[in-house]
């Protein structure tokens, strides 16, 4: 039976370490503040937001939230990150990506000042992490490497198979992972190989992982059949099954627990693997622009 990677014990932790972080900030110059622009109406993305909201609580971030009308057209959002963007009592800036069809969302992330984007996706900062000296990189990403470094997860040298390739998960990891370790980068020397929806034999792929992470968003995408014994296993995918509960649905990841758990070595679950890793890096990031925007000491 696989060891679970806990992100929710994990993160916890962190969450402890970088409230002290926030109090000696606030000591020194400035509490660090995040804002969340929420232009969209989906009912998850909202659930996310409120998350947000209280994440920055619980360590002392002074979390903003700016909602803008759907209907609003794209220039009511690009004038809210430029107002944001001047704020300094604002040190990070992000955009719910519910954003509605009429606006898009690349060109208002293109808007946040990269000082302040502390999601990791305007293209200078992921630029900087390609060229190997990042300024902030994407969450998940950031997430899944603390979450295996925790467990003594060897990286460098092996095999990291990435089921996804976008701009939040599959990229950025495979950015990050790959590079040089040892230097500035973040990088760890793992030999990173990329799936997709076009990839022939996922099977054959995700069979040769030592480390596989699997964030396609089909519930219970991944079975036991496509797993080794031995590897790794990262689910990142959140969907939601209809189910009796309170809520009416439950949350299920996009690999098959019952199944895989059984063979692998090590894995992160949904819920309480990577959610509460990503989370918890989203306030790293926040510190982190505040203390570069104040000038004040680096640390974690
Ligand atoms: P996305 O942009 O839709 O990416 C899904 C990826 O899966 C794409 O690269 C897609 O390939 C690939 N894919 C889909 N079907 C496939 C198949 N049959 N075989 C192989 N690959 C397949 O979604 P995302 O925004 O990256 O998010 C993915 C999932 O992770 C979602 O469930 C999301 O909620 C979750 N997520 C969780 C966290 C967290 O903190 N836990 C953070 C971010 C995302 P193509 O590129 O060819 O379409």
């Amino acid at each position: 039976m696989a060891t679970t990677l806990d992100g929710e014990a994990l993160a916890a932790r962190l969450r402890d370490d970088l409230r002290e972080s926030v109090e000696r900030l606030a000591d020194d110059s400035a509490r660090p503040g995040l804002a969340t622009v929420h232009a969209g109406d989906e009912p998850a993305a909202e659930s996310y937001v409120q998350m947000k909201q209280r994440d920055c609580e619980e360590v002392g971030i002074e979390g903003t939230r700016v909602d803008i009308d759907p209907t609003a057209p794209a220039s009511e959002l690009h004038d809210t990150i430029a107002d944001l963007n001047a704020d300094p009592s604002v040190h990070g800036v992000l955009i719910q990506d519910d954003v509605p069809e009429h606006v898009d969302w690349r060109t208002a992330i293109r808007r946040i000042d990269p000082e302040k984007d502390v999601d990791g996706l305007h293209p200078d900062n992921v630029g900087r992490l390609l060229a190997g000296a990042p300024r902030f990189v994407p969450c998940t990403p950031l997430g899944i490497r603390r979450l295996l470094a925790e467990y003594d997860i060897d990286i460098a040298g092996a095999n990291v198979v990435v089921v996804n390739r976008s701009m939040i998960v599959g990229k950025p990891l495979a950015a990050l992972l790959g590079a040089r370790g040892g230097s500035a980068s973040g990088g760890a020397d793992a030999t990173v190989t990329i799936c997709h929806s076009r990839t022939e034999d996922l099977a054959a792929k995700t069979r040769a992982a030592d480390v596989l992470v699997v964030a396609v968003d089909r519930p219970r995408f991944l079975d036991g059949s496509m797993v080794t014994e031995g590897t790794t296993v990262v689910d990142v995918g959140i969907g939601r099954v209809p189910a009796e509960s309170g809520r009416g649905y439950e949350l299920v990841g996009d690999v098959d627990a019952a199944s895989v758990e059984l063979k692998v070595d090590y894995f992160a679950p949904v819920p309480g693997g990577v959610g509460p890793m990503t989370r918890v890096m989203l306030l790293r990031n926040t510190v982190r622009a505040a203390r570069r925007q104040t000038d004040a000491p680096a640390g974690e």
